[in-house]
């Protein structure tokens, strides 16, 4: 039942006057948390009614079996925090019933410091990240988003216990495969292509690790928040047709299915989840993290989902909805070469070919990227991507093309 402990009542709810304070809808204990208006819980109502969502999520799809191993992507974020939590307390349930029966290891992949901080905080944060890790009773390894261009023959992630941030023997620290990254990164003249690069990258590295530890699926915290940001994202970027492959509770687009068990919450919910259980989340920065909100495509919707959920919250789960209302792609389509998405093979007349034929007039045929066709096959937000790429004069151009985006195959 709930608790009667006078502990602190979150900022949230101390902003409501008293004769609107209402009571835990379960059980009219002490309020804890307001999810929408009439959606109140006490601690121990909103700690039932997360950790069941979280079983219910994966337990409703029927892919999940005893004993399969998951890789479980970390990031340190709030999503990732709280599914990682939920997890560890998942596996510890004395019920039978209630009690999670995969067998999880944890990842986390190691970020560049997009944001130019100081040392001594990325310091800080990969610290706080690998004592969180320390703390698990998971196993855990770790790689960095460099190991994308790792040569093939070398491991692309070390366990926990042999990763040293300050070693620069460890072999998933390799300063000329991080130097070929950033020149990737910087060859892209807007920061919304950055963020979709680094999307992209991070998904084939988590792929990468996943076949190489021959994972059966790969778990990762996008909430229902999230999800709306990217599909409203994605739309912008011309990827409508791909929204339900890429958004669904199955995203099976790659070597091994990723499922996404915090689907269903809202970010409120996984932060006041987090704030009950007591743990504390690392948000690495990013490359719009100290930018403006029209940095880039993905921040300003990003403010306006944030503003939607804070004024309207049931608005984000109508859009979060509707995308799943939409069709799956024809699973005979053409695949793009670099995110893996479908594309409509009845887009004959699509914004896509438009956007290949401009450029093909446009640029002297003998384009690198217009070189023979079959390194071709994108998607239109894929063809946007590589059309960014500022050719470097001191870069032969036999050397730049699709093929050198292909991260992983
Ligand atoms: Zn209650
Ligand atoms: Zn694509």
């Amino acid at each position: 039942m709930c608790s009667n402990l006078d502990t602190d009542i979150p900022v949230a709810l101390s902003k409501i006057k008293l004769d609107q304070l209402q009571f835990c809808k379960r059980c009219q204990g002490k309020p804890f948390v307001v999810i929408q208006r009439k959606d109140v819980f006490c601690r121990d109502c909103f700690y039932e009614y997360g950790s069941h969502k979280f079983r219910s999520t994966i337990g409703k799809t029927r892919k999940v079996k005893p004993g399969d191993r998951i890789l479980v992507a970390f990031s340190g974020g709030a999503g990732s925090s709280a599914m990682l939590d939920m997890i560890e307390d998942g596996l510890n349930k004395s019920a039978n019933h209630k009690k999670l029966m995969f067998s999880p290891t944890i990842l986390y992949i190691r970020e560049l410091n997009y944001a130019n901080e100081s040392d001594a905080i990325i310091t800080q944060k990969t610290h706080k990240i690998v004592e969180r890790l320390k703390k698990s009773c998971l196993s855990s390894m770790i790689s960095s988003m460099e190991m994308i261009y790792q040569d093939k023959e070398k491991p692309t992630f070390v366990d926990l216990g042999d990763f040293d941030p300050l070693d620069k023997d460890c072999p998933i620290i390799n300063d000329k495969a991080q130097s070929k990254f950033w020149s990737k990164i910087n060859s892209l003249s807007t920061d919304t292509s950055k963020e979709d690069f680094l999307r992209i990258s991070r998904q084939q590295l988590i792929q990468k690790v996943a076949t190489a530890g021959n994972f059966k699926y790969i778990f990762v915290g996008n909430t229902c928040t999230k999800t709306a940001i990217q599909m409203l994202t994605d739309l912008a970027q011309g990827k409508g047709s791909q929204i339900t492959s890429e958004h669904s509770f199955t995203d099976s687009r790659f070597n091994v299915e990723i499922l996404k068990p915090m689907r269903e919450f809202i970010k409120k919910e996984v932060l006041f989840w987090n704030i009950l259980r007591g743990t504390e989340p690392v948000e690495w920065s990013t490359i719009t993290t100290f930018k403006s909100n029209k940095a880039s495509l993905m921040k300003l919707t990003e403010s306006y989902i944030n503003g939607l959920e804070h004024d309207f919250p049931a608005t984000v789960y109508t859009i979060f909805k509707t995308g799943n209302k939409l069709k799956f792609p024809d699973p005979n389509g053409v695949i793009c070469k670099l995110c893996k998405s479908v594309i409509d093979p009845e887009q004959r007349c699509s914004a896509s070919n438009a956007l290949q034929l401009s450029h093909q007039l446009s640029k002297n045929l003998d384009d690198v990227f217009i070189n023979d066709g079959s390194d071709r096959i994108l998607c239109y937000s894929c063809n946007n991507l590589v059309n960014e790429i500022k050719i470097d004069s001191t870069v032969s151009p036999q050397k730049l093309g699709i093929a050198d985006y292909l991260l992983y195959d």
